[in-house]
C-alpha cells in the first residue's frame, strides 16, 4: 500500500439502509487482508438510483451491493448479468469491467456456501418455505448444484407457482409448488428444509405453520434470519434432533464472495462472522 495510491471504494445502497452490518463486516475484512479499500452504507431513493449508479461509474467504484427496494431495478443500469442473477431476475452485488457494471446475485451462492461446509447439495431432496428475494435465489442456486428436488412451499399462488416454473423449465430440476394452508407436513423423505421466509426477523419468537411432529433427525434445517440467528423455527429443529444452520453463515459467504469478485483476494470468513456477531450484539 503506497500514500501516492489511491483507496478502492465499493458501497451498499438501499432504502432504508441503517443498521445494515455489511459495512462493519467489510471493513474488518478488508482491514484483515491490508487492503486500502473502503465500504460505504449509502441511502439512495428509487427515484435517484440511476444517476446514483451513474455517480459509482464516474467516480470509478469498484463495485457494490444492491439491497431492497433496488434489487431488481438496478438491472436496467448494467452491462450484462451472470447467469444466476439473469435467472433469479435480481441481483445484490455488482462488480466493474472496463466499460460498465456486472450484475451478480450472491445471497444463493452465500447459503450454498455455508451448506456446503455441512453437507454436499447433490441428491438432496429440498422443501424450501417462501418465494420472495431470498427464497427464489437460494432455490436456483440449489438447482444449478443439482439437488433432486424442491418443493416451494409458499402462501401467495403466484410467487409459489412463479419459482417452481423458473426451476423445472430454465433450471432443469424437479420442482412444484405446494399452496401453504395450516400448518405443513414434512414428508418424511426431506434431505433439507429451509425457512426462506421473513418470518422471524427481528422476531425470535415467530414460528412457521409447520407441524413439529414432522421433524426428523436425518433433516438438516436452515434458516435465512441472521437477526437473530436463532429462530424458533431453528430451534424447534433442534429440540427435534435435527443439525441446524443459521443465517449468519449465508451472510458472510455471500459477503465473502462479494469481497473476491471485487478485490481478488480470499478474506478471513472468521473475521466476517465475529465482526457481524459484534454488530449484531449476538
Ligand atoms: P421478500 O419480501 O421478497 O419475501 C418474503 C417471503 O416470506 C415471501 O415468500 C412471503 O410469502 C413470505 N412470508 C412473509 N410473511 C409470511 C407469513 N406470515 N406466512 C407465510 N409466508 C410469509 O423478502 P426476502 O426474500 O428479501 O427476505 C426474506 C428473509 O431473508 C428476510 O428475513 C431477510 O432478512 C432474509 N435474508 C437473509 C439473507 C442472509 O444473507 N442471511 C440475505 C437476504 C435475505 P408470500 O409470497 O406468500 O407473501
Amino acid at each position: 500500500m503506497t500514500h501516492e495510491s489511491l483507496q478502492e471504494i465499493v458501497c451498499c445502497m438501499g432504502q432504508p439502509v441503517a443498521g445494515n452490518p455489511s459495512q462493519f463486516m467489510m471493513e474488518r475484512a478488508f482491514a484483515a487482508a491490508g487492503l486500502d479499500w473502503r465500504y460505504l452504507t449509502l441511502e439512495v431513493t428509487p427515484e435517484d438510483l440511476p444517476a446514483a449508479v451513474a455517480g459509482m461509474k464516474a467516480m470509478g467504484f469498484s463495485g457494490g451491493n444492491f439491497t431492497i427496494p433496488h434489487k431488481v431495478a438496478v438491472i436496467a443500469h448494467l452491462n450484462r448479468l451472470t447467469e444466476a442473477a439473469e435467472l433469479m431476475g435480481a441481483v445484490n452485488c455488482v462488480f466493474a469491467e472496463e466499460d460498465g457494471f456486472v450484475g451478480e446475485n450472491t445471497d444463493g451462492k452465500g447459503f450454498v456456501a455455508a451448506l456446503k461446509e455441512v453437507v454436499e447439495p447433490e441428491g438432496k431432496k429440498v422443501v424450501l418455505f417462501g418465494a420472495g428475494g431470498a427464497a427464489r435465489a437460494i432455490a436456483v442456486e440449489l438447482g444449478l448444484n443439482k439437488v433432486a428436488s424442491i418443493d416451494v412451499v409458499n402462501r401467495d399462488a403466484g410467487r409459489g407457482r412463479d419459482l417452481a416454473n423458473l426451476l423445472t423449465e430454465r433450471v432443469g430440476i424437479a420442482a412444484r409448488w405446494i399452496p401453504w394452508n395450516g400448518k405443513h407436513t414434512l414428508p418424511e423423505d426431506a434431505d433439507l428444509v429451509i425457512n426462506g421466509t421473513s418470518i422471524g426477523l427481528s422476531d425470535a419468537a415467530a414460528m412457521l405453520p409447520v407441524d413439529l411432529d414432522t421433524f426428523r433427525e436425518s433433516m438438516l434445517v436452515a434458516d435465512v434470519s441472521f437477526n437473530p440467528p436463532q429462530t424458533a423455527f431453528l430451534q424447534a429443529a433442534e429440540d427435534a434432533g435435527c443439525q441446524a444452520i443459521d443465517g449468519l453463515g449465508m451472510l458472510v459467504n455471500q459477503g465473502a464472495i462479494g469481497f473476491k469478485i471485487w478485490t481478488g483476494i480470499e478474506p478471513d470468513r472468521a473475521v466476517m462472522r465475529e465482526a457481524l456477531e459484534e454488530y449484531l450484539g449476538i
